[in-house]
């Protein structure tokens, strides 16, 4: 569909629904309103999925007994949203404003207007903050195992962070790395407990507990870390040819900021229906201040904000 078709001039087109945010939450909440034959428009400014489009395999999304590639449930979301009309305009939503009733959301290709808003911007992983890293990155330094995994076959690489994405990942690294070490800044993981079996049980992965990354170091390349023992205050140098990080995420909510209401991190704070401080404004998925973020429970919520978007429309 030629995006001129879906770019709307404010008052001449009105949609419905609008959704911010084409991961699993709004992926969802896109297929639930259009179904309920609600004019629906979902932007996204990389492509659809989320933190999914970049996940190897997604274990534990019931029905799929053996697991489902992340880009494959992504697609498949996108098409089965689409398939009941969902409109996707690929484009970073800029600004919102609302207008009496009427929200506006502002790309740099136009202005939309619609009658409800549903947030699911999801959230972006954070970085270590360390020196070199910045300028390392895409040389050694990444985020994200499934797009760069296979350029470290048969290297060592380290692997940050004590969450599930931190297990999770450094299995799969496994595949490729000749050695895995995760380095966690305690002495206790917080992934569950079937991922850190896993990982316990695989030769190629170690641990180096209590311990952060103080610096990356290399010319044009990682090359070592400089380690340094929480608890005892030691560094060491540890030679290495990649850094994965993965210690967690923070809310994508720079285009709300001021517009509605956040927590002091920058969640958006819905209730029990996910509206948010703005009637007429709900959020679903890790964007979300209590969300579990998982892809089932971000795909539930944007199932319940298309809902409450509804009843809200019909009131
Ligand atoms: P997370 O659960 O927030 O874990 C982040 C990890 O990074 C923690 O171990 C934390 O240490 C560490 N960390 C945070 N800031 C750090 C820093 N500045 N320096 C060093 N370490 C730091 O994040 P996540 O693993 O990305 O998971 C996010 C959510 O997605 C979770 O709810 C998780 O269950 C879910 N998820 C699920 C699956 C799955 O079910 N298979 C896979 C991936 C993600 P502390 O432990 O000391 O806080």
């Amino acid at each position: 569909m030629p995006r001129a078709f879906l770019r709307s001039k404010v008052g001449t087109k009105l949609y419905d629904v609008m959704i911010v945010g084409g991961g699993g939450a709004g992926l969802t909440a896109a297929l639930y309103a259009s179904r309920a034959k609600l004019e629906t428009l979902l932007f996204e400014k990389l492509i659809p999925g989320g933190q999914i489009a970049t996940t190897d395999l997604v274990e534990n999304y019931p029905g799929f007994v053996d697991g489902i590639l992340g880009p494959e449930i992504a697609q498949k979301m996108e098409a089965q949203a689409k398939r009941y009309g969902t409109q996707f305009a690929y484009e970073a939503a800029a600004g919102i404003k609302q207008t009496g009733t009427v929200f506006e959301v502002q790309t740099a290709e136009g202005v939309y207007a619609g009658r409800t808003v549903i947030l699911a911007m999801g959230a972006s992983y954070r970085t270590l903050g360390v020196p070199k890293e910045k300028e390392l990155t895409g040389k050694g330094v990444s985020y994200c195992a499934t797009c760069d995994g296979a350029f470290f076959k048969e290297k060592e690489v380290i692997v940050v962070g004590g969450g599930d994405s931190a297990l999770q990942e450094g299995i799969f690294l496994t595949r490729f790395a000749s050695r895995v070490t995760v380095v966690h800044r305690r002495d206790k993981l917080r992934a569950s407990v079937i991922l850190q079996e896993r990982a316990n049980a695989n030769p190629k992965i170690s641990f180096i507990w209590d311990t952060i990354i103080d610096k990356i170091e290399g010319n044009n390349r990682v090359e070592a870390v400089l380690l340094k023992n929480v608890k005892t205050a030691r560094t060491e140098t540890l030679r290495t040819d990649g850094v994965f990080v993965f210690i967690g995420h923070d809310p994508n909510t720079e285009l709300v900021r001021g517009f509605l209401d956040l927590d002091a991190k920058g969640y958006v704070l819905a209730d029990e229906l996910l509206q948010t401080s703005i009637p007429g404004v709900f959020a679903a998925g890790e964007v979300r201040k209590g969300s579990t973020r998982q892809l089932i429970t971000a795909c539930g919520e944007g199932c319940e904000a298309a809902l409450a978007a509804q009843k809200y429309l019909e009131n």
